[in-house]
């Protein structure tokens, strides 16, 4: 059983503090989700396979779990600070397509970019254009304590709440001398909650408001669905760091406004709120506008299973920053692939008579440092290193074995005990190999030894050779063939 306990690096605290549950019956933790105007890059991902590290690891610690994830398909500007244009409206302006059709590919992409690493079905997966009334009643409720219209729309006045940029951490001379291009803004962090239409501007999703035709700001739209589907309060708010310096103190400045944060200046919506740090590249961070990006499908391209860039994320703490390299993915490929042989050997060892055995202490030893390392604000990398360890021991029983790894792949998915070898071949697009013609080839090659052929068994070899497939005879966990190296 479990026994650590679970401890959260706080981003409001900055500091990791033990994780108490509003209610234990049922944890509730909300992330932001996805822009919708493209297909999400492996920086984004990597924000995901961390909220799905939390989520599971809560599992692990026997709680139940709602989860929320958002879906922005209106008012993320160009710029976190308000400035730019809407970039779902960008994308259909310069596409020439229908912005609703747009939001449903990019959604439906990144639904499956989920299900390929693996992250575990959220409670909901809410839009924000489905909620564009509730948004409007929430504005409605603020906007006479909190709010002043400009021809813009509607903006939020920051200093009518306490502490405003208290998660960004931000010092108050820092503040000051940000250039913004929104003529009559009181406080230069002030930000829109409702944006109006320009004139003649032609906006292909836009609603009425008492502030005129528009669209709901993006930071309103978190606090709406949070609230809506966790309540007033809930445990744990994620994001990327970026989200931590402007659109999660606007959600919390929001949450505030709407609760009366005079009553209660404490006030924040979510306890906790976790971020994780940033996937870069040695030119910088990993940007959706910036052109070329690598998708999860550039790696699947290049011969690369999606689980190999689930581990890779693993074996960074979330809080680190983390560079991609192709160099460090087919490291962690190989990781995999060895993993996945040695589980593989176990299963054949333990034949089908599987469950039953009690862990050995040395097997439940390596579950509690496991356990140990998640329980420490995730420390994945560590976590890791008792599977190894794991997998290391010697005389256990092999049923045992399999149970303590099927345990530890709830927190990890790897999908250690489903993954088939032949799926980890990384095998680049260009390469151009059949498997299916391999495997004829392979036949034929059977046959003529079966015959003492051993010419026309060589000739196969060599042909197989030349087309980039290294024949393995006698491998010790079965492999028939591999791409050369
Ligand atoms: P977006 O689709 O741009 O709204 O971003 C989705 C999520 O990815 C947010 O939580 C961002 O903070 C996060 N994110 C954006 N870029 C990166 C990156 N390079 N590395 C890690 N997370 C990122
Ligand atoms: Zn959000």
């Amino acid at each position: 059983m479990p026994q650590a306990a679970l401890i959260l690096y706080n981003s409001l605290s900055r500091s990791a503090e033990p994780f108490r549950p509003l209610d234990p019956a049922g944890v509730r933790v909300y992330s932001c989700g996805p822009t919708v105007y493209n297909y999400a890059h492996l920086g984004n991902l990597r924000a995901y396979v961390f909220t799905d590290t939390l989520a599971r690891t809560l599992r692990w610690k026997g709680y139940p779990l709602t989860h929320v994830m958002n879906i922005t398909d209106v008012g993320h500007l160009q710029s976190d600070a308000d400035e730019g244009a809407d970039k779902m409206e960008a994308r259909a302006r310069e596409t020439g397509k229908d912005i609703w059709a747009i939001a449903r590919h990019y959604t439906e992409a990144f639904k499956r970019n989920l299900r390929d690493l693996n992250v575990q079905e959220m409670s909901r997966m809410p839009l924000a254009t489905d909620h564009v009334d509730e948004m409007i009643a929430f504005a409605a409720a603020i906007a006479d304590r909190h709010c002043y219209l400009l021809d813009g729309g509607l903006y939020f006045d920051t200093a009518t709440v306490p502490d405003y940029g208290r998660l960004a951490g931000r010092a108050e001379d820092e503040r000051e001398g940000r250039i913004d291009p929104v003529e009559g803004k009181r406080h230069p962090e002030d930000f829109a909650i409702w944006r109006r239409s320009a004139p003649g501007e032609n906006r292909q999703m836009e609603w009425d408001s008492p502030w005129g035709r528009g669209a709901p700001g993006w930071h309103l739209e978190c606090s709406v669905m949070s609230r809506l589907y966790l309540g007033e309060r809930f445990d744990i708010h994620t994001g990327g760091i970026d989200h931590r310096e402007i659109h999660h103190p606007n959600e919390i400045a929001q949450n505030q406004a709407h609760r009366g944060c005079g009553n209660e200046p404490g006030f924040t919506g979510a306890t906790v709120w976790m971020h994780n740090n940033f996937l870069v590249e040695r030119a910088g961070k990993m940007s959706k506008s910036s052109g070329e990006f690598l998708t999860l499908q550039t790696a699947l391209d290049r011969g690369f299973h999606p689980l190999a860039y689930r581990l890779m994320c693993l074996q960074a703490h979330y809080r680190s920053e983390m560079e991609f390299s192709w160099e460090g993915l087919a490291a962690a490929a190989i990781r995999l692939k060895r993993l996945v042989q040695t589980v593989a050997t176990l299963r054949h060892l333990a034949g089908p008579s599987r469950g039953g055995d009690f862990p050995s202490p040395a097997i439940s030893d390596q579950l509690d440092e496991f356990d140990r390392a998640i329980s420490d604000d995730l420390a994945t990398p560590r976590a890791l290193v008792a599977l190894d360890r794991l997998l290391s021991l010697k005389k256990q029983s092999p049923a045992s074995m399999l149970g303590a790894i099927a345990r530890m792949d709830e927190v990890l998915g790897l999908s250690l005990l489903s993954l088939d070898r032949a799926d980890l071949r990384v095998r680049p697009v260009d390469a151009m190999i059949d498997e299916r013609a391999v495997a004829a080839r392979l036949g034929d090659r059977v046959q003529a030894r079966a015959a003492r052929d051993f010419a026309r068994s060589d000739a196969i070899r060599a042909e197989l050779a030349a087309s980039g497939v290294d024949v393995m005879d006698g491998d010790a966990l079965g492999w028939d063939w591999r791409p050369k190296g």
